[in-house]
């Protein structure tokens, strides 16, 4: 698969998004964020919107830059290497509030929505998961009822993010019997902010990732207008949830490479000022070749992160599989990285003044949603991306006692894995 961008371009890209984030405004934001976990972060969206970073999955004619996947994926790396909350919020506005509309919508619900949405005016959420119903995503049991010109819509989402400062929602719910399962599902946008029939009555303490709010929806008789309905009814599974679903992953398997290039930076960082035995970490031989290790398996995932945003920017049909390898592999990354970069800060690095204990929560999560490393597993089985070629892509269980030169050199790893075939 030929790049469609060259690595250049995305390294620029990569570099403007990582001076955003050094500025007096980033900074005040982060330590805002962190302090308050459960606020929306709308100021600095709106901060970011006329620079474009609430556009990227909307086509100039609604105002937004329609950015390839590969660009984008390396702006979501940017923003989650400095804050992964930001990260997260900035990738739901773009890929799971915005692109749903522009790739699924009408042109009523675009032209309604889009330019709002890049401009910073409002903020969208997607919201599929409900308090019954997570991996099996076709059990949903959210109704919505045809009743004249509207559906009235009944039921729960729990999980989603940033629904509480979300203006409008995209969601699915059942318009048929329950045992046609996908069949039986139509999506739709909404707008819910301060709307009778809906609340938010939860944001969620989480482990990590301030920035970013989670929320539970509760739609009690909505009414939404037939206008609100996304593609077909019935037909709103295959298409909106899972195409917005594949977009999406390719970008959380970016966040995810953004989470373990920060471990890294944050160990290089200890490395160079921490002296033991007369020595800089970073010259002590067990120390740097446990940080070399590392650095080549986030390399590996930024890889995979990429070949996926290729395969997605030259339309493969396929690439939802290679964006779940990607997912998976930079998820089990992430974590990985994280912890063993604690390890490489020593006692220090359990303290909480240290960014690392932050990047370790923030890292968790990554292997949950967006369809947890279960799930993904599945969808690779079943399209020959079995657990034998996966193998050489997990972070080593042994990474700690490894030396660099017992590992395949990257290069003959990625020419094998482009040597792969997708199969059904
Ligand atoms: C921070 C955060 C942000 C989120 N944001 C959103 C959002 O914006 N919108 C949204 O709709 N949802 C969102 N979610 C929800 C997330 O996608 C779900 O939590 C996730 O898909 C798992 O569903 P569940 O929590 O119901 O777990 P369950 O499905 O109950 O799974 C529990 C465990 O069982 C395993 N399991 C389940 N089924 C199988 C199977 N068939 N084979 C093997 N193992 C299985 C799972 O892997 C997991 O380990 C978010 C979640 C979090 C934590």
């Amino acid at each position: 698969m030929p790049e469609t961008i060259t690595q250049g371009e995305i390294e620029e890209f990569a570099r403007y998004t990582r001076d955003l984030t050094r500025g007096e405004k980033f900074n005040g934001f982060a330590t805002h964020a962190n302090q308050n976990p459960k606020e929306f972060p709308k100021d600095f969206l709106q901060y970011i919107a006329p620079l474009g970073y609430l556009g990227m999955d909307i086509p100039e004619v609604y105002g937004g830059s329609g950015m390839s996947a590969q660009m984008q994926a390396a702006i979501t790396e940017g923003f989650s290497r400095a804050h992964a909350g930001l990260g997260l919020s900035v990738l739901v506005a773009n890929s799971l509030a915005a692109f749903p509309i522009a790739r699924f919508g009408t042109e009523e619900q675009k032209q309604k929505y889009l330019p709002r949405m890049a401009a910073g005016e409002i903020f969208g959420c997607f919201a599929i998961t409900e308090p019954n119903v997570g991996s099996d995503a076709k059990a949903i049991e959210m109704k919505a009822v045809r009743d004249g010109e509207d559906f009235l819509i009944r039921g729960s989402k729990r999980f989603i993010t940033s629904a509480s400062g979300a203006d409008i929602c995209v969601f699915d719910a059942r318009t048929g019997p329950a045992q046609l399962r996908g069949n039986s599902i139509s999506a739709f946008v909404a707008e819910i902010k301060n709307r009778p029939g809906v609340s938010v009555p939860i944001i969620y303490d989480k482990v990590g990732q301030p920035g970013s709010v989670l929320c539970e929806v509760v739609f009690d008789d909505l009414f939404v207008p037939v206008s609100g309905l996304m593609n077909e009814e019935n037909k709103g599974f295959d298409t909106v949830i899972a195409g917005t679903l594949a977009h999406s992953r390719v970008q959380i398997a970016a966040q995810n490479v953004g989470i373990a290039q920060s471990a890294i930076d944050e160990a290089q960082i200890y490395g160079e000022k921490r002296q033991q035995s007369g020595k800089y970490l970073k010259d002590i031989e067990g120390w740097s070749n446990h940080l070399a290790v590392l650095t080549r398996q986030v390399e590996l995932s930024r890889f995979l992160t990429g070949k996926a945003a290729r395969h997605e920017d030259a339309k493969d049909p396929n690439f939802f599989v290679w964006a779940s390898l990607a997912k998976l592999i930079a998820c089990e990354t992430s974590v990985r990285v994280a912890e063993d970069a604690m390890l490489l800060h020593g006692g220090i690095g359990y303290i909480k003044d240290m960014r690392i204990g932050q990047i370790v929560q923030d890292a968790l999560v990554g292997r949950i949603y967006e369809g947890t490393a279960h799930i993904q597993l599945k969808i690779l089985d079943k399209f020959g991306i079995d657990q034998k070629k996966r193998a050489p892509l997990y972070p080593p269980a042994n990474m700690l006692d490894l030396k660099l030169e017992q590992l395949p050199p990257l290069e003959k790893v990625k020419v094998k894995v482009e040597r792969w075939k997708i199969t059904s």
